[in-house]
C-alpha cells in the first residue's frame, strides 16, 4: 500500500489521531490506512521467559491479562488516559506516539519488531535515543517483546505538565531485592520525546545491602542531579525527578 500510496498514514486506535479534534468533522491528513483487520498484529504470546504482545492489543485488554504483566506495566495502565480511552488505544499507537507506556517498556528492557516493505527486524529498546527514532517513515511497529523479570519492588509517578503541547513526564523505578540486597535495580524517565536511563547511576545501588546507607543515597541523588543539569529537561521537570527519587528512596535508607 505504502507503494502506492506513500503519504498513506497508519491509524490504530485513532485516539491520538482525534486528540483536540472537537469538531463535528474530524480531520485526517491524505491516505488512511487502518490496521484493525490485520490479524498478525493483534496476537498474544507468553511463553516462561517473555510476554509479547501485538502492536493492536488494546491498553484495555493488556490490564485484563491479569499476573501474566510486570506490575510497573499495570501502575502506567492505570494512570493513562481514562477506561473509554483505554478501550480503543493500542499499545503500538502509544509508543508510535511517545505515550506513557515508553518508560516502564525501557525499564523492562523491552524489544520491537518493525517492519517495512523490504524488512523485519527486532530493535532494542534501550538502544534508541528516542522511541520515535525507531519508526522511520514507512515502517510499522508490528510487536513488543517484555522480558518476565523477578521485578518485586515497582514506583511510578506521572507529572503533567504545565506547558500546553508538552508530555507528562513519567517517573519509574523497578527493583529485584532478595534477602535485604537490591539486586537489580533501573530508573527511567520519560518526557515527551526524551528519556534518561543512566546504567552508571543505577549501579551505585546495585549490589548494596538494606538498608541503604545515607552516603550511597546521597551519592546516587547527586550524580543525578548533576545529570539532570545537563539535560535538556524543563527545570520543573528535574525538580519533580529529584522529588521523586528521595521520595522513594528515603523508604530504603536507614
Ligand atoms: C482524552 C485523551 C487522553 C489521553 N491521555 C493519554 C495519557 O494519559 N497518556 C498517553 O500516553 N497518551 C494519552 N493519550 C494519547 C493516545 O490516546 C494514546 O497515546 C494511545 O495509546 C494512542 O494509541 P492509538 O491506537 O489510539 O493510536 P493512533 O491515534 O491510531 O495513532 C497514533 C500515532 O501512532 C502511529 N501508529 C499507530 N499504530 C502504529 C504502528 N503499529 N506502527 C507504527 N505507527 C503506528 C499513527 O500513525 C499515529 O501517528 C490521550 C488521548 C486522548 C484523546
Amino acid at each position: 500500500m505504502w507503494n502506492r500510496f506513500p503519504d498513506a498514514i497508519l491509524f490504530a486506535g485513532g485516539t491520538e489521531h482525534l486528540h483536540l479534534q472537537g469538531q463535528r468533522l474530524v480531520h485526517l491528513s491524505g491516505m488512511v490506512l487502518f490496521l484493525d483487520k490485520l490479524d498478525d498484529i493483534q496476537k498474544i504470546t507468553r511463553t516462561e521467559r517473555y510476554l509479547e504482545l501485538g502492536a493492536m492489543v488494546r491498553l484495555s485488554t493488556i490490564r485484563s491479562l491479569g499476573k501474566a504483566v510486570p506490575e510497573i506495566l499495570v501502575q502506567c495502565l492505570e494512570h493513562l488516559a481514562d477506561p473509554y480511552i483505554r478501550e480503543i488505544a493500542t499499545i503500538g499507537g502509544n509508543i508510535a506516539c511517545n505515550g506513557d507506556l515508553n518508560a516502564p517498556f525501557l525499564a523492562l528492557d523491552a524489544q520491537y519488531e518493525v517492519r517495512s516493505g523490504a524488512s523485519t527486524r527486532w530493535i532494542s529498546y534501550s538502544r534508541l535515543f528516542s522511541p520515535k527514532s525507531m519508526l522511520e517513515p514507512q515502517t510499522l511497529l508490528s510487536r513488543i517483546r517484555i522480558p518476565l523479570g523477578q521485578w518485586n519492588y515497582h514506583r511510578y509517578n506521572k507529572f503533567e505538565s504545565p506547558i500546553i503541547g508538552d508530555r507528562a513526564s513519567v517517573c519509574v523505578i523497578i527493583a529485584r531485592i532478595e534477602k535485604d540486597m537490591i539486586v537489580d535495580i533501573r530508573l527511567v524517565i520519560t518526557a515527551s520525546d526524551r528519556y534518561f536511563r543512566n546504567r552508571e547511576h543505577e549501579r551505585i545501588l546495585a549490589g548494596k545491602h538494606l538498608p541503604i546507607s545515607q552516603q550511597d543515597f546521597y551519592s546516587f541523588i547527586d550524580h543525578w542531579k548533576e545529570s539532570l543539569s545537563k539535560s535538556d529537561f524543563r527545570s520543573f521537570v528535574q525538580k519533580n525527578i529529584i522529588d521523586f527519587l528521595e521520595s522513594n528512596l528515603l523508604e530504603l535508607c536507614d
